[in-house]
């Protein structure tokens, strides 16, 4: 399966796993002074790991920062298995102890020592520091990643410029309140967001734009007003055998169960 690698910036790399010809997701390999860390590892890419040690060496930076007491760490931003795809070459996860237990991550991946990680949690890599957000809604344990050194912020699906999946209606529900808590908490601390489908990089407005599109869709869905006079469109969809409403709400997309 095809994939692409892209530099960020010096210590950043993005991993595009190209799904299809139009579909992708994608991952990212951050290096710290002491330590390399994955965010998510993709869906085709088995060979996540063996990916970003192989970016590592060509950067010069594998000897600095991997070693049998020093392995490359993974985080991920939430349980579905679009981002878990070669979690299984690693030793040491980070990811929120709601989507680990949702998803069965522990049985499908029982050799991975497991460190849950909530909100406000920092994850090191020397003078490289992480924050982490709980920004639920997408899935129930869906974390965001502050790299305040670098100032940009990692959403998983919560917040990019495709088509935000809302499986459940309480998950829409508090959505909004998650997007708001994230903006406060992280406001001018941060000029990118990087998400895993769609473009990249997003501008750091773009936590507003989401905010506007989900208020306008959960008027609709209230019947507190019309697609027409928020300026939406509305497409009833099949998706995996069921109903779904597909909000193009011109910045991104939301799919929600129909109604
Ligand atoms: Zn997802
Ligand atoms: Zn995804």
């Amino acid at each position: 399966m095809a994939y692409e690698i892209k530099k960020y910036n010096e210590n950043t790399w993005m991993i595009e796993d190209w799904l299809s010809e139009v579909s992708l997701t994608r991952f990212f390999l951050l290096a710290g002074k002491d330590r390399a860390l994955m965010i998510d590892a993709g869906m085709n890419t088995k060979n996540a790991k063996e990916i970003g040690e192989g970016i590592l060496k060509e950067a010069g930076l594998y000897d600095k920062l991997i070693s049998e007491e020093k392995p490359m760490l993974i985080a991920i931003t939430h349980g579905h298995g679009d981002h878990m795809g070669g979690l299984g070459a690693f030793s040491d996860m980070y990811m929120s102890l709601t989507d680990y237990q949702q998803f069965g991550v522990e049985n499908n991946y029982p050799g991975i020592a497991f460190h849950p990680i909530k909100e406000g949690d920092k994850i090191d890599l020397g003078e490289r520091v992480l924050e982490v957000f709980e920004n639920p809604g997408h899935s129930p344990g869906s974390l965001a990643f502050l790299d305040i050194q670098n100032r940009f912020l990692v959403t998983g699906d919560s917040i990019q410029s495709g088509h935000i999946f809302m499986t459940d209606d309480e998950g829409m529900k508090i959505f909004g309140g998650s997007l708001t808590h994230l903006e406060e908490k992280t406001a001018g601390r941060f000029d990118e967001i990087l998400g895993s489908h769609g473009s990249t990089p997003l501008p750091g407005d773009y936590i507003g734009k989401v905010y506007q599109a989900w208020e306008k869709v959960m008027k609709c869905r209230n019947k507190e007003s019309t697609p027409e006079k928020e300026g939406i469109q509305v497409k009833e969809e099949g998706l995996n055998g069921r109903k779904v409403l597909d909000y193009d709400c011109g910045c991104c997309y939301f799919y929600c169960s129909a109604q």
